[in-house]
């Protein structure tokens, strides 16, 4: 059986220099290398590129700055400098015209994209957690946030565990300070991603912090809450979670849709519907009565979309199993339906099972998965015809003076689109209310109000 190996990712050393904000700053630059699929280097030698966070405040501390980016030259070769000595790029060049990039403070974006030009990420399907498309740079506009590493979990098919180890909670406090600071930098809205969102602080036994006067305990529901209160009437920032597996206390962030703090939209990767095939995965909280919960979330928040992926042809499914999955989506009615063919990767416990499905079997029931999805989104998008809904503006196009965005429904990267014309004047971040004219299987088409 051929078994799919996974490529390394590429490693970044870190040298970190000045001042406590300084810090922040390499903490968010490792931020967002980390979910765009880098690993840290604790040496030189292990590093595909050292990145060096400069202090420029006196003389003695360039000095010092000069010295460390001498030093990651002689001991690497490949360096980046950021920081606040980025100002003096032409100090910095003059003596070390090798250096590959220099950036100034708070240019993260510009950081980031040196690192990802001198060691390009691996895009890797079976651990990112951001889609592939979602590698490239995320515009100011829209950020994800990670809350945790790892997973308790052990699912069948899945190597995460074996590769970033159990779960591993961010503190409220740091997340929110994070968020904070995106939302201050522009961001619109707020991505907030792990491997099991549900499980957040799970392993800090949802202990608090102290957060503006109060507290905020490390769990979902109060994180989330949080998050919820960063945007004002003038600024308004959207909340999406992903990854939220379906346990009893995720009924308790809906209420928090219902309130506006957080967008009406969850993704929960269900995988399968069937229990032989559920209990086989090994999957998390597959006892819970889905499609019952499901009614009664729509009950509170009408417009909830709830997005979801699926494996087809996991070892042992039957035509029965498969079957069960198909009346499962037609009665779930979900709004975005990702399916996959399972692919035995190297490590993974469904890779050594009996009963695998063959290929061919595997891609029909793929693309009966889609079709079938495909139908579901059409009708359910034709029905937003002739609403109004909010649209945050993702790309102007000057030339058409056409725009795109996406509403309230539609991650970036993996969900549709709301395509957009007579939008001249409009910015990427811009929230605005739309028209819907027309809809096709995953898009839908309108006109700013
Ligand atoms: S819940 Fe399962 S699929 Fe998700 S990361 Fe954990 S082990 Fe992997």
């Amino acid at each position: 059986m051929k078994t799919t190996t996974l490529p390394r990712s590429p490693r970044v050393g870190l040298v970190s220099l000045g001042c406590p904000k300084a810090l922040v700053d390499s903490e968010r630059i490792m931020t967002k290398l980390r979910s765009d699929g880098y690993d840290m280097s604790p040496d030189y030698a292990g590093a595909d590129v050292v990145l060096v966070n400069t202090c420029g405040f006196l003389d003695s501390a360039k000095e010092e700055s000069l010295e460390a980016i001498g030093e990651a030259i002689a001991e690497n070769g490949r360096v980046v400098v950021t920081g606040c000595m980025g100002r003096e790029a032409e100090v910095i060049r003059e003596r070390f015209p090798q250096v590959l990039a220099v950036t100034g403070p708070q240019q993260y974006e510009a950081v980031v994209a040196a690192v990802h030009d001198a060691a390009p990420p691996v895009p890797n399907a079976y651990l990112d957690l951001v889609p592939e498309a979602g590698l490239k740079l995320t515009p100011r506009h829209y950020s994800y946030l990670k809350i945790s590493e790892g997973c308790n979990h052990r699912c069948a098919f899945c190597i995460i565990p074996s590769i970033r180890g159990d779960l591993a909670s961010r503190r409220p406090d740091a997340i929110l300070r994070e968020a904070e600071k995106l939302v201050a930098a522009g961001t619109r809205e707020l991505l907030v991603i792990s491997q099991d969102t549900s499980a957040y602080g799970l392993d800090l036994k949802h202990a608090a912090w102290p957060w503006k006067g109060g507290e905020v305990r490390a769990h979902m529901t109060d994180l989330v809450r949080e998050l919820g209160k960063l945007g004002t009437a003038d600024h308004p920032v959207w909340v999406r979670l992903h990854y939220v597996y379906p346990y009893p206390h995720v009924d308790r962030v809906i209420p928090l849709m219902a309130e506006g703090l957080l967008l009406p939209y969850l993704d929960i990767p269900f995988q399968h519907a069937s229990p032989n095939v559920l209990k086989a995965m090994k999957r998390p909280a597959n006892e819970a009565k889905v499609l019952q919960r499901l009614k009664d979330w729509r009950a509170i928040v009408p417009d909830i979309a709830v997005r979801s992926s699926f494996v087809v042809g996991f070892p042992g499914e039957t035509d029965a199993d498969f079957d069960y999955l198909l009346d499962w989506l037609q009665e779930a009615q979900l709004d975005r339906v990702g399916a996959f063919k399972f692919e035995p990767v190297e490590g993974a416990e469904a890779t050594y099972m009996p009963n695998q499905v063959p290929d061919e079997v595997k891609q029909d029931r793929f693309e009966r998965v889609m079709a079938l999805s495909a139908r579901i989104s059409a009708e359910k998008l034709a029905a937003k015809v002739g609403s109004t809904l909010d649209v945050l503006i993702d790309a102007v196009d000057p030339d058409t003076g056409g725009a795109s965005g996406r509403s309230k429904a539609d991650a970036p990267e993996i969900d549709g689109e709301v395509h957009l014309r007579d939008a001249g004047g409009l910015q990427p971040g811009d929230i605005v209310r739309v028209e819907i004219e027309d809809a096709d299987e995953h898009d839908l088409y309108g006109v700013p109000v």
